[in-house]
């Protein structure tokens, strides 16, 4: 939420015709688009394999276009080790052909209703995304739903009783899906508030059996009508303050796939607390503080703070920037060497993967994540301006030892890897060296001013 307001299908194929005639696979599926749909699914690459893309940044181009842009990346995406893209979320909002979608108002409005000034959604329409998504599928994508059922925007007005006031909570939108009144949002007959209101926004009552039923309970749910009929494969879920963590997990649990929730706290016992009550994956904005503090604070002691990756690394999203908050503005290349090399499953934000860093260097670092970051971490040296961690191997991965320098003068030191008489490279290309290790497992490495090494066997 914006707190400032305001060639796998072709495999697939090739698989089926091997494995079975013709006839049969006739017999079994009733038309052709069911069976690619079918395989393609189950050629997703699993997510946490690779890296999340989050495939927006604040106020992306207008005009109906941004479906197609991503949607035109995501083979090359897909070959560079990314796993996921996170889309804004789909629905028609109150702003129309404006909103980022954060004021939704429709949410079975995916362009394809002319209502709130314009028919498409600012990203495109529904056939648009639709594309999107199966083109996604088909290099092996999942797809995530950013999903916005803390609050509701662009209703009627009405005579509340509850407020004694008219409110904004009349929703009659053209799908004819989830037509909401006053009984469904905050105050009403079965209590005042829930944890927390957006910014004057309508809020919805998720103790609401009518509300439950829509979003998740029913055949047409957002929930069940999201995943089955859009094909979405997972869930964001925007500003989980909002509610208690009871709400995205029955969410979650009515239809299955990866999920995080946008609990935005720097407080790791919290997030940690959240993501076992919600029971699922959590931005690490613990992480995002300390690397803030390290990279742009420079002093990378921040390191060694708490992180939901430390404590709880499968259900930790970690990310340097959002279409939020870009605090890491320094040294933002030495960030994303930090979360690509360690645990918890890496976000990448678009306009830094696109736009604004190398993106041969982030190619580099996706790789080295995929191929090489596997296993626990050891913590081999801490201080203001240098830090080297060990990654010790796991799940088919070699491990690694990452060097990150903040200081402006090349730095060397003696570390202690798990390879005996090995020799080693550092997979970065940014030093050349190819020292061996000592039969006791120690090897001198080293990293450049202002940049970072991450060394294996070679
Ligand atoms: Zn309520
Ligand atoms: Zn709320
Ligand atoms: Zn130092």
């Amino acid at each position: 939420m914006k707190k400032n307001w305001l060639t796998h299908l072709c495999l697939a194929t090739i698989f089926v015709f091997a494995s079975c005639t013709k006839d049969e696979v006739l017999d079994a599926e009733p038309t052709t688009q069911d069976i690619s749909e079918d395989f393609s699914s189950k050629a997703l690459k699993p997510i946490g394999s690779g890296v999340m893309m989050q495939a927006f940044y604040w106020d992306v181009p207008a005009g109906g276009t941004w479906w197609n842009k991503v949607k035109n990346k995501a083979a090359s995406w897909s070959n560079a080790g990314i796993d996921a893209i996170w889309l804004p979320p789909v629905s028609k909002a109150q702003n129309g052909a404006f909103s980022m979608g954060y004021d939704p108002f429709d949410y079975y409005d995916f362009g394809n209703y002319n209502q709130m000034g314009s028919t498409e959604t600012r990203f495109g329409s529904k056939s648009e995304l639709q594309s999107l998504i199966t083109t996604a599928h088909n290099n092996g994508l999942s797809v995530i739903a950013d999903i916005v059922i803390n609050h509701n925007s662009g209703g009627d007005s009405e005579w509340n009783i509850f407020s004694n006031k008219n409110t904004y909570t009349d929703y009659n939108p053209k799908s004819n899906l989830f037509n909401r009144t006053q009984y469904d949002f905050h105050p009403n007959d079965y209590h005042s508030n829930d944890w927390g209101v957006f910014g004057g926004f309508a809020d919805l009552c998720h103790h609401k059996t009518y509300v439950q039923d829509w979003l998740w309970n029913k055949s047409n749910s957002v929930a069940k009508y999201y995943k089955n009929t859009m094909k979405f494969d997972g869930w964001r879920f925007d500003y989980v303050k909002g509610f208690e963590p009871w709400v995205p997990k029955e969410f979650r649990n009515a239809v299955g796939g990866f999920a995080v929730g946008e609990y935005w706290d720097g407080n790791v016992n919290t997030l940690n607390w959240w993501v076992n009550e919600a029971q699922m994956s959590a931005f690490d904005f613990a992480c995002y503080y300390k690397m803030r503090d390290a990279f742009v604070g420079n002093n990378l002691n921040a390191l060694s703070g708490d992180m939901l990756w430390k404590r709880n690394a499968s259900r930790a999203v970690t990310f340097v920037a959002n279409h939020d908050t870009d605090e890491i503005y320094n040294n933002k290349l030495l960030a994303y060497a930090y979360i690509l090399t360690h645990e918890g499953y890496p976000a990448i934000f678009y306009r830094d993967y696109e736009e604004w860093l190398d993106k041969n260097k982030m190619n580099n670092l996706i790789w080295i994540h995929n191929n090489l970051a596997g296993g626990s971490t050891t913590n081999l040296w801490t201080d203001n301006d240098e830090y080297i961690a060990k990654r010790n191997g796991g799940g088919g991965k070699n491990g690694l030892i990452v060097y990150i320098n903040n200081s402006n003068s090349w730095q060397e030191r003696w570390v202690e890897t798990n390879w005996s008489s090995r020799t080693i490279k550092d997979y970065t290309g940014n030093s050349g060296w190819e020292p061996v290790t000592q039969g006791g497992r120690w090897v001198k490495i080293q990293a450049p001013p202002k940049g970072y090494t991450v060394w294996s066997l070679k």
